[in-house]
């Protein structure tokens, strides 16, 4: 059998290249690259598919949580709760906007906030809480909200790894004050490059967060605030536009691979735990065994793709040694230590995910 890629997008941009390449010749032969229609267009398809008043695209998800921080003014002094079982950005940039992340530890099962630690952490200095559905899993939003709205406190979701997914009736992203998504080539929802984009209600977070998002300015040459370049390009909005309306397509086929693998792998790892508060999408597939080592290097030798998502949480990088050298958080450390994630791609065919369960069991044998 051939490699196995972690994620496929070969076989998928075979499969949408004769819809994608003719709309993007069409904005080429357009030359409106920066602030042209198309991304005028999928703004307000993706508010509509998320539904949430106000979609504003922008450059990376790094930038969309970064701005959406600027935007609930946050700043030196301040505090924000969040996980240490995520991407950097996640926490990076609570750091840029000069305040500090304060990490709370993760349920041993879904990986994301343990919901009964929060409220423990909040200080006279906490400003937000900022929850990963971590993997494409929905936190569960509605015990935050609450939180949220007992102690002033604003919620702003990462849904990087969610978009799509379902919680309360609501699309991920779009049940918080802000909702922050990326679309990065291995995201859900992914671009040709980078992009992102913020999604909220309220029409004053909204206004604050394109003036961010454009140098600080409301009127043209005049600045108010210290703002960024951020915006997401003609070209990556034809392509995200065009993807978008296979979103829920994709992500049912990864819903049906996961529950294929767990299937095949029951009794031989733990298999992700799905809480059934939402509909988790799958971002990734991630397993935990004592023999995650073992593994790793079996699938390796063997062509199949793997990666440990995160090795080194949060609380534990060089860069927060000064500020966090002392926080201690088991259940993550212990997870970074056990968990393995498997290919997962909506192209991945059911021999394949045979093979890889196959190489698995050889490598526990
Ligand atoms: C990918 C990701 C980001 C950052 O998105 P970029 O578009 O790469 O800047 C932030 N948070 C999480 C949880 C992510 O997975």
């Amino acid at each position: 059998m051939n490699n196995i890629p972690m994620l496929d997008l070969k076989a998928e941009y075979a499969l949408l290249k004769d819809e994608i390449e003719p709309a993007v010749c069409a904005a080429l032969a357009a030359c409106q690259y920066i602030g042209g229609p198309n991304v005028k267009a999928f703004e307000a398809e993706a508010a509509a598919y998320a539904g949430a008043g106000h979609a504003i695209a922008c450059a990376s998800g790094t930038d969309a949580l970064l701005i959406a921080l600027r935007a609930i003014g946050l700043g030196p002094g301040d505090e924000v709760i969040t996980t240490p079982f995520t991407f950097v950005a996640t926490a990076s940039t609570v750091v840029m906007c000069g305040a500090k992340p304060v990490f709370v530890d993760i349920d041993p099962r879904t990986f994301n906030l343990d919901l009964a630690q929060v409220e423990a952490a909040i200080t006279p200095a906490t400003r937000a809480i900022v929850p990963v559905h971590i993997f494409g899993q929905p936190v569960q939003l509605a015990p935050l909200k609450a939180l949220c709205a007992k102690h002033g406190l604003k919620l702003i979701e990462d849904a990087a790894q969610s978009f799509g997914a379902d919680y309360a009736g609501r699309k991920s992203g779009a049940y918080g004050d802000i909702g922050c998504t990326s679309f990065y080539p291995s995201k859900n929802l992914s671009a040709f490059g980078d992009g992102g984009l913020m999604l909220t209600d309220d029409d004053r977070l909204a206004a604050e967060m394109r003036v961010l998002a454009s140098h600080g300015s409301r009127v043209r040459y005049h600045h108010h605030v210290l703002g960024y370049n951020s915006r997401l390009d003609e070209i990556q909005a034809v392509i995200l536009r065009v993807k978008l309306k296979r979103l829920d397509h994709f992500n049912e086929r990864r819903i049906a691979i996961a529950n294929s693998y767990n299937v095949q792998l029951a009794g031989l790892v733990e298999t992700p735990f799905a809480d059934g508060h939402g509909r988790h999408v799958y971002h990734q597939y991630t397993i935990l065994s004592d023999q995650r080592d073992a593994i790793q290097k079996v699938l390796t030798e063997s062509g199949i793709a793997c990666a440990v998502y995160y090795p080194v949480p949060l609380h534990r990088q060089e860069m927060f040694a000064a500020t966090h050298g002392d926080v201690k958080l088991p259940v993550t450390e212990r997870v970074a230590q056990r968990c393995l994630s498997l290919p997962i791609s909506p192209m991945l065919k059911d021999e394949q995910i045979r093979h890889i369960v196959g190489a698995i069991r050889q490598a526990l044998a």
